[in-house]
């Protein structure tokens, strides 16, 4: 979602603003924050420190931060290190041209950080550079109010943009060359346009005016996910067969506390009702170790669920306590060292499972859609099946091949994250 919206900051700022890749060439940086975990807020902090030594070159460069960040920590950012000038939340980067040209002219700070109920942004084309994947911002902001997650905060309130807009910007992407787009949205599934459709519609109606582009979605919230996305992504061969379905815990009590609204058990139900219709679909997932009230019964239930899913990847963390949210008042009840060894019991199984199943891929064919040359090897290309597992496979010296293509790849060998195979007819 922030690499979407620098897209969009970078295009509303073009006109006027002279855009370079790195700190040495610049007057300003923005730096676009996340804060749904302290280490990234923490990252942003040292990064501004670094930043300061780009002041040698040039005496007058000064630091403005956008995001989740700006809208949490306000004016709070305001000086720090001497660097940051500007703090700008996700809704106001229209004012930005405007906010530089003060701060440059006049010397001054700025910040803006009013939350909107309707701005999507969907009147501005964002300024994509490079790669054949593009991504779509659908819609903005959440309300659903998960007990530990500070996004309904710093994102606002849910809002849909125009289908029309979308189907609009999606052939004009296809138009410039793009392979495959996913669409973004902090809850895809709870989608409603003002012109009348719901998200498996919309996905629906792109998957059918370009057949041959790849269409992904992020993220899907478990209790609103349900059989109509199902039909559509299992009667589409063009929407991959991968979902990130985040579970965060497998343990039905923790879910209450979570506020997530849905049990463990209707959770599975949803994967057996996906896997029915679909069987071949990838999964992903997100999982937090150690949340306030955790007990080792919770523990060992969410290590259950992950042996009855057999997700093939998945975004595991130990929780971390968000000012603002309502599990920051209950405390962080479970030690940082529990944390630790539950996260690592976690990732550990997820390995392990994440093996098994690529094992059970060798000697099958995919469809990979290249997107670059390995970095270990130049001899090699690297690509993507459509269930989202990464194929690296060599191409011979005197071959002609571009991102983009996509070949057909025997899978040779596997690892928990990638796969090795050779193309074939
Ligand atoms: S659904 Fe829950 S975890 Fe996801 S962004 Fe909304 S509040 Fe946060």
């Amino acid at each position: 979602m922030n690499s979407a919206d620098t897209e969009i900051v970078k295009s509303l700022l073009r006109k006027e603003h002279n855009l370079v890749e790195s700190p040495d060439e610049a007057d300003l940086v923005f730096l676009n924050t996340c804060s749904v975990r302290d280490n990234a807020e923490r990252k942003i902090h040292e990064r501004i420190i670094h930043l300061r030594q780009y002041r040698r070159n040039r005496k007058n460069m000064f630091v403005g931060i956008l995001g989740c960040m700006a809208e949490r920590l306000r004016e709070r950012l305001v000086g720090e290190r001497d660097m940051v000038r500007l703090v700008v939340g996700p809704d106001e980067y229209r004012k930005l041209p405007e906010l530089i040209e003060e701060a440059a002219r006049e010397n001054k700070s700025g910040i803006a950080v009013e939350l909107s109920t309707v701005e999507t942004y969907e009147d501005i084309e964002p300024l994509r550079t490079d790669g054949i994947s593009a991504f779509i911002s659908i819609m903005r902001g959440c309300n659903n109010f998960c007990s530990y997650c500070v996004v309904p905060y710093t994102r606002g309130r849910e809002r849909s943009r125009t289908a029309q807009t979308v189907i609009d910007e999606t052939a004009r992407l296809v138009a410039q060359g793009f392979r495959e787009i996913s669409l973004l949205g902090q809850n895809v599934n709870s989608y409603k346009s003002s012109d009348g459709f719901d998200f498996p519609e919309l996905l629906v109606r792109l998957a059918e005016n370009h057949p041959e582009i790849r269409f992904r979605f992020t993220t899907s919230h478990p209790k609103d996910f349900g059989e109509k996305l199902i039909d559509a992504m299992a009667s589409h061969a063009n929407i991959c067969k991968h979902l990130h379905l985040p579970v965060q815990s497998g343990s039905s009590r923790l879910l209450e506390l979570m506020n997530r609204r849905y049990t463990a058990e209707q959770y599975i139900a949803k994967i057996d009702l996906l896997r029915s219709k679909i069987p071949n679909i990838a999964l992903s997932t997100d999982i937090i170790a150690g949340y306030p009230g955790e007990t080792e019964d919770d523990h060992r239930a969410t290590l259950e669920l992950m042996k009855t899913v057999k997700y093939d990847g998945a975004f595991m963390f130990k929780y971390s306590p968000r000012e603002g949210t309502k599990s920051y008042k209950i405390g962080d009840t479970v030690s940082d060292e529990e944390k630790i060894r539950r996260l690592n019991e976690i990732i550990d199984l997820q390995q392990n499972i994440a093996f098994e199943k690529n094992q059970l891929e060798i000697g099958k064919i995919h469809s990979v859609m290249v997107e670059n040359v390995s970095r270990r090897s130049e001899a090699d290309w690297k690509g993507r099946t459509d269930t989202n597992k990464k194929v690296v496979f060599p191409v011979p010296a005197d071959m002609a091949i571009a991102e983009g293509d996509v070949f057909n790849v025997k899978i040779l060998s596997a690892g928990s994250t990638t796969l090795k195979g050779e193309m074939c007819d």
